[in-house]
């Protein structure tokens, strides 16, 4: 399952992720890393049968954790299959099937949003996540 973790400001020192590694013995990888001064995200990625002891220590120690169920949203009707969003998404969620039709592998998302600027019918969006 993946999870989007939000650092407020006071946790950017605090070795949190590490620490939940340790305690919870899961083995956590790290999608996508954003930190600048006033915030810090995470997206994760952790075994399902871990997932909710992981999301409970998070929130113990202060981190807004989401669930993300679904990180990308197709809109077929608008897919012209032009194989845009092949090219630029980064971890091979899309492929053309043997008739030369778009497929989504959805789970592999990482969220960055790339292909939702490369699509020129915009039938890619994000999707918000769930806490
Ligand atoms: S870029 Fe857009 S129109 Fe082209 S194949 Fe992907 S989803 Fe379909
Ligand atoms: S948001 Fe990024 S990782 Fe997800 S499908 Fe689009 S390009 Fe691929």
């Amino acid at each position: 399952m993946k999870l989007q973790l939000r650092f407020p400001p006071h946790l950017h020192e605090a070795p949190n992720t590490a620490e939940v590694i340790l305690e919870t013995g899961a083995r956590i990888n790290i999608d996508r890393a954003y930190v600048d001064a006033v915030r810090g995200e995470l997206i994760i990625d952790v075994p399902d049968d871990k997932a909710e002891q992981v999301v409970s220590l998070f929130k113990q120690k202060g981190v807004e954790v989401h669930k993300l169920l679904k990180l990308i949203s197709w809109n077929e009707d608008r897919c012209i299959h032009c194989g845009a969003c092949i090219s630029v998404c980064p971890v091979g969620v899309f492929k053309f099937d043997h008739e030369w039709q778009i497929k989504l592998d959805e789970g592999k998302c990482i969220r960055c949003n790339v292909c939702i600027n490369a699509c020129p019918m915009g039938a890619l969006s994000s999707v918000d996540s769930n806490s």
